[in-house]
């Protein structure tokens, strides 16, 4: 199985599939359409059953069911196609350390890159794997083309051992998801399932249950602008100084994003821009808990009304958006979905790690929608940088896990529809 892992594993981070979010287009960029036609040439010649690639960019297959049992869920495996905007994605040139001997790994298109267990303690599990980086000038984009390397593969195997006795199985390579667009355009009819996946998340093991809940803040400050030669006497009210203010009455300790760990949330500023007359704050906010959530739109808006009060010449609004949700708020009306997961990774010798993220995934929204949708492994680390990199050996186990999951609904999902059924 390893090498034809491998082997589409470094066919498909040769391509560029880089998100961006100053377009609109669906996918954002042609890369990712690219990748798509690719894998929907693959898994016809597999011989998946209704392989279609949407007009939005979606991939969707069908691995038709083995078993006889009627009532057996449907239950979907998703990954992205894209790689993260903040490191180039531009002709990546993967480089593979076979039998991974525990010590330094260096870059040949930067030399002053280095890979350590000192710093990546995640490489002492991984001694005696075959490793793959990039060569230092790019991302690797194992997130998460290691997850589409696994389903393409997960596919084959199903397809090629009908004696594996499973429900019908529903395969997604979903755009977009690091500009935060992943599902905006997945109709849930089309995805026909009651239970999904998504593989995007890192060390072997790992089951993602809990995800933050998100919202995002707008904050507007429009000042007097006159000459500044004059401006004592004109009432001159500097939005770009207000907007200082606004940023050093926020609190940092155990409230932004680099004082916080764990189950703490955060109020974090993105970005800032501002002249005399305007200025413009955009935030996120950031808790496991909506009273978390609530008590940190509190803050800003409190702050927002602190700094009206100081300059009433100015005007100072407040936009609050909802991102998304928590998924264990769905999730622990009906644990099935992750229980189900920690069993088939029991089964295979695996221990299940429990993992909360501290963001949000794609199935953080599929959840909300109504299908219940965990994250799990499949072995990429230090994501969105030069210093990625993934071990063959995990991709092989994440194969392996959702094999044994297909297998564990076929034996006890046997009922589960999912939350609702109108999405
Ligand atoms: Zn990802």
């Amino acid at each position: 199985m390893t090498d034809t892992l491998l082997s589409r594993f470094l066919r498909y981070v040769r391509i560029n599939t880089q998100s961006c979010d100053r377009s609109t287009a669906c996918p954002s960029t042609s890369g990712q359409m690219d990748l798509q036609r690719l894998l929907r040439t693959e898994l016809a010649e597999l011989g998946a059953a209704e392989v279609r690639l949407t007009k939005h960019g979606y991939v969707l297959a069908t691995i038709p069911a083995t078993t006889r049992k009627r009532g057996i869920p449907t239950v979907a495996f998703l990954a992205h196609v894209d790689t993260a905007p903040d490191f180039s994605g531009q002709e990546v040139k993967p480089i593979v350390h076979r039998r991974y001997d525990g010590g330094t790994i260096r870059f040949p298109d930067d030399p002053s890159l280095v890979l350590h267990p000192s710093t990546t303690p995640e490489l002492r599990d991984a001694k005696g794997k075959d490793i793959v980086t990039a060569s230092g000038t790019t991302l690797l984009g194992a997130d998460d083309k290691a997850g589409v390397a696994v389903l393409m593969t997960l596919t084959e195997y199903l397809l090629r051992h009908p004696e594996v006795k499973h429900g019908p199985i529903r395969i997604g390579f979903t755009p977009d998801e690091e500009i935060g667009r992943g599902v905006d355009k997945l109709d849930l009819r089309d995805l026909a399932a009651n239970v999904a996946y998504t593989l995007d998340g890192h060390s072997p093991g790992e089951i993602c249950g809990e995800t933050f809940s998100g919202d995002s803040a707008l904050v507007t400050i429009e000042g007097v602008s006159t000459h500044p030669g004059e401006a004592k006497a004109k009432g001159m009210v500097n939005a770009a100084h207000l907007a200082g203010k606004f940023l050093s009455a926020l609190p940092r300790e155990h409230c932004a994003p680099e004082t916080t760990s764990d189950r703490e949330g955060f109020i974090h500023p993105t970005q800032i821009e501002g002249t005399v007359e305007r200025a413009t704050l955009r935030l996120i906010l950031r808790d496991f808990e909506l009273a978390g959530l609530a008590e940190k739109r509190a803050i800003v808006q409190g702050v927002c009304r602190g700094l009206q009060a100081a300059a009433p010449q100015a005007r100072i609004t407040c936009r609050i958006r909802k991102q998304y949700r928590n998924m264990a708020y769905w999730l622990r009306t009906d644990m099935r979905p992750v229980e189900l997961a920690r069993e088939a990774f029991r089964a295979i010798g695996l221990p299940a790690k429990d993992e909360r993220v501290r963001g949000g995934t794609d199935g953080s929204r599929l959840t909300e929608r109504g299908l219940p949708t965990p994250n799990l492994f499949c072995g990429m680390h230090n994501v969105h940088g030069p210093l990625e990199w993934v071990a063959v050996q995990d991709m092989e186990l994440a194969v392996r896990a959702c094999v044994r999951l297909a297998e564990v609904w076929e034996q006890k999902g046997r009922g589960f529809r999912g939350f609702r059924t109108a999405h």
